[in-house]
C-alpha cells in the first residue's frame, strides 16, 4: 500500500530503528538526522516516516506531512544556527538529479556558502 515501510529501503529502516543514525529531530510525522556523508557543516536529512520515492510524491498523497517536512527543515536551520546568514533545501528528484535513496528527503545545507546555481 501506498506510503507502507518497504523491506529494501535504507531510511525506513532509519525510520524502523533497523539502521542506526544520529537522529537530531523527531516528530510523530518526520525523523531528522546527520548526513553521513556531509557536503556542508549542517548537513540534515528530513525525512517523512511514510515511504514516498520523492518529495513531489509525497506532496500529491500527503500534503500535509509534506509540509512538516518543510517546517522541520526550518526548525534544523534555526536549531542549527545557519537561519541569519542563509541556507538550502534540497530535493534532489531522479537518479539524472542525483537522487541515490528513493525515499522522500529534504536536504537541509548550510553553514558556508553555497553556490548558486548548484552543480
Ligand atoms: P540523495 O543522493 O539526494 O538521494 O541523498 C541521499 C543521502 O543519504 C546522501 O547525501 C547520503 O550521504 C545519505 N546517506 C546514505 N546512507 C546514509 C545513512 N546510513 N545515514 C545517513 N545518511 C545517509
Ligand atoms: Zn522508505
Amino acid at each position: 500500500m501506498a506510503g507502507e515501510p518497504q523491506s529494501d529501503c535504507l531510511f525506513c529502516k532509519i525510520v524502523s530503528g533497523a539502521i542506526p543514525a544520529t537522529v537530531v529531530r523527531e516528530t510523530e510525522t518526520t525523523v531528522a538526522f546527520r548526513d553521513i556523508n556531509p557536503q556542508a557543516p549542517t548537513h540534515v536529512l528530513v525525512i517523512p516516516k511514510v515511504h514516498y520515492p520523492d518529495g513531489a510524491s509525497l506532496a500529491v498523497a500527503e500534503p500535509g506531512i509534506a509540509a512538516d517536512v518543510l517546517r522541520e527543515a526550518g526548525q534544523i536551520a534555526a536549531d542549527e544556527k545557519i537561519e541569519e546568514y542563509g541556507y538550502r533545501i534540497v530535493f534532489n528528484t531522479g537518479a539524472g538529479a542525483g537522487q541515490t535513496v528513493f525515499h522522500a528527503h529534504a536536504h537541509v545545507l548550510g553553514g558556508r556558502g553555497l553556490q548558486w546555481p548548484p552543480g
